[in-house]
Parts: structure tokens; sequence; C-alpha cells
């Protein structure tokens, strides 16, 4: 370790060496500047105006429609939103998805999360908890008093992103079996993912979406719907701003039940179009694979840098984690890439590792990693000097 380093060493990084964008952030996470020139030309006709008439209602319902392209929805799969975030439809889960019990893989924080709100809901049975060591993943195990399985496609914060698979042996949910609801906050249009192996896949705009936070959207399966609307139907107390089944009616119509952020809702769907117009999953997360392969291919060759997550396999391709040597401080190295433009490389700061996490969304061009790699080459060299 570098001892009691108070201030950042004053190092300028050569400006031929720099990314074109300095954003590396896991949330919010990079914005892409065409997304806002479009924002910005559309603004005078759209910012302002009123979500129940067709200006607003249009781009929502081509989010959907470009929402259920992208993951080529099967028919009879509905495309819900509403606002709060990721957080809020834990909260609405809690209340309008699980029937009895649930069963939660936890594999960092926020994985943890969702089992804690479960675990505080005085109308359901305590949830069962598998948990594995950070840098790891648990695997779902059918049973059968689950009602639903809740499976996190990329852990952000560790960096460890897991496939999508209906546990080994569970009956189907149209048969009796429990629902699967997937985390894919971080992972979502960045990680491919087969909608037959999930019921509910949620997530929220500010990661590989490139957009601001506060909405929630939803991927419902029949049988999620099904769920939600035979939850509706009992006698559970579900506040408004948190019903399913409110929020699925309004989508329906291309709204939300109350309010959403209309330049969120504008550069969200300007980003699932970029991603259509270009060739859809393939390329959005094919992006990812370049830069993830590029980063990991760098920290396996450097002698200060290793990836924290030990099996390939599950080394995340959307939020990579790099542990750096006990003589090189990554708190500095992070510190001397911000005061360069490149920011956001800290690591979690719960996590308490040498490290830094480096997010490797579809906005993120997969050359500015490459140009982020010869950076920290650079940091570290001049530290040490
Ligand atoms: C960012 C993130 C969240 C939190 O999302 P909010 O919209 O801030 O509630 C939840 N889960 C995962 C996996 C995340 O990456």
């Amino acid at each position: 370790m570098i001892p009691y380093v108070t201030e950042t060493p004053d190092i300028t990084i050569p400006s031929n060496l720099l990314p074109g964008d300095g954003r590396f952030g896991s949330g919010p996470s990079k914005v892409r500047p065409a997304a806002v020139e479009a924002l910005a030309a559309a603004a005078g006709g759209y910012l302002g105006t009123s979500h129940r008439q067709k200006t607003v209602k249009s781009v929502v319902g081509s989010l959907r429609a470009g929402l259920r392209q992208l993951f080529s929805l099967p028919d009879g799969y509905e495309v819900a939103l509403g606002n709060g975030g990721t957080t809020c439809f834990w909260d609405a889960a809690t209340f309008g998805l699980i029937d009895r019990r649930s069963q939660h893989l936890t594999f960092g924080e926020f994985s943890s999360k969702f089992a804690s709100a479960a675990a505080e809901a005085p109308h359901l049975g305590h949830p069962e908890i598998l948990a594995s060591e950070v840098g790891t993943h648990p695997d779902p195990v059918a049973r059968e008093d689950i009602d639903l399985y809740a499976l996190t496609h990329n852990e952000t914060s560790t960096g460890v992103m897991m496939p999508i698979v209906r546990p080994d042996g569970a009956l189907a949910p149209t048969e009796g079996g429990g629902l699967v609801a997937v985390d894919a906050t971080s992972g979502a249009g960045g990680l491919r993912v087969d909608p037959a192996q999930f019921d509910a896949y949620y997530f929220a705009p500010q990661k590989c979406f490139g957009s601001d936070g506060g909405l929630w959207v939803a991927l419902l399966s029949p049988a999620a719907q099904d769920r939600i609307r035979a939850i509706s139907a009992t006698k559970r107390w579900v506040p408004a701003s948190l019903d399913l089944s409110i929020a699925l009616d309004n989508s329906k119509l291309d709204q939300t039940y109350n309010t959403p952020a209309l330049a969120t809702i504008f550069l969200f769907e300007d980003q699932v179009a970029w991603f259509n117009d270009h060739g859809g999953m393939d390329f959005s997360a094919g992006r990812c694979d370049t830069s993830s392969e590029t980063l990991y291919t760098w920290a396996d060759n450097s002698d200060f840098a290793t990836p924290f997550v030990t099996r390939e396999q599950d080394r995340s391709h959307v939020v990579g984690t790099v542990d750096l040597v006990d003589s090189v401080d990554a708190a500095v190295v992070a510190a001397i890439l911000r005061a360069n433009g490149i920011v956001d490389t800290e690591p979690y700061r719960k996590l308490g590792r040498n490290q830094l996490r480096i997010a490797m969304f579809p906005s993120v061009d997969p050359d500015d990693v490459a140009s982020l790699c010869a950076c920290i080459n650079y940091v570290v060299g001049a530290i040490a000097g």
C-alpha cells in the first residue's frame, strides 16, 4: 500500500491515451450524447406535455414494442412499467407477485435486498435464502413450497453474472411450479436471455439502457400476469402505487399510474431503438462481450491486476471487477483517473476490496475500455515512479 496518501498525486495522463468518453460508472451510467441531442431536438413538443396524450403515449408505446422486439418476447408476454425503479418493484413484487413463500439467491448487495423485503413482509412465509460467497453465485433449487424463485442476472456489487435457467426439475408455473423472477437491472440489454426461462424479468433504465433512474420495467409471462390477477382478487391489502395489477392495466394503455419522468422515457426509448436498428441483442450484448474480453485479458496479463471473479463463466460482461495488488492503492488510482476525467471506477463501497469496478454497458465504446486499460497502466507506472 502507498501509506497515508492524503492528496491525489498530480499525474496527467497523455491526451492520446484518454478514452473518447470517460464515464465508466455502474449506474447512473453513460448516456449517449446522440440520445441527449435527440431529446433536446424533440424537447419543445415533448417535455412539459401531458403523459395522458398521444405525444408521450406514442413514445411509451414505441418503448414497449421495442422491448418486445429486443427480447423476442413470445405472444402473451406483457411489458409493464411503473415509477420508483427496481427498489420499488421489489416492494410491488412482495405485495403482488409472491403468493406465500419465495426463494432468493443472494450473492451481493443487490440480490440481498429483495430477500430482506420478502423476509420483513408480515403476509408472507419466511423466505428461503440460498447464499454464496461474494465473487460466486448460488443456483436455484426446486421445492414444492416455493412459489417464486428470485434470481439476479448480474450482481452489480461484485461483477458476477449468472445464466437464467429455471431450477432443475421444477414444474412449469402453469403446472403449479414457482415463478422465476429475475432482477436484471444491470444485465438487461447487455446479457442474452431466453424468455422461456423467466416469468418476470425486471430492470430500470439507468444501466444498459443509458437513461436516468426512477422507472421500473417488467417483462411478464402469462403465468406472472395470472399470479398478479389472482393475488389482486384476494383480500391482501396493497397500496395503489405498488399494485402490479394497476400497473399492468395502465401499461396496456401505454401509460403509468402516476406521472413518470418524460426525459427518462425518451432516452430509454432512444436506446432501445438504437439497439434494434443495429441488430438487437447481438449488437448490444456483442459490445459488452468485446469490452469485457478486452478488460479481462488486460487484467489476466497485468502484473498488478487480476479479475476478482475466479470462474471465467461467472465474470460479468457488463460490470467488471478487477483487484489490484496491495502495493497499488486502487482508491488512489481511481482518484487520479477521476482528476483526468475518467470517472466512477471506484469499487462498490461495502465490498471493501482494493479494487476497480468498471461498467461496460452497451453505450460504452469497446475502444474506450481498451483506452481505459492503457490509462490505468500509465497511472500505475507513474505512481511507482
Ligand atoms: C442498480 C441496481 C438496483 C437498484 O436499482 P434502483 O432503480 O436504484 O432501485 C437493483 N438491482 C441491481 C442488480 C442493480 O444493479
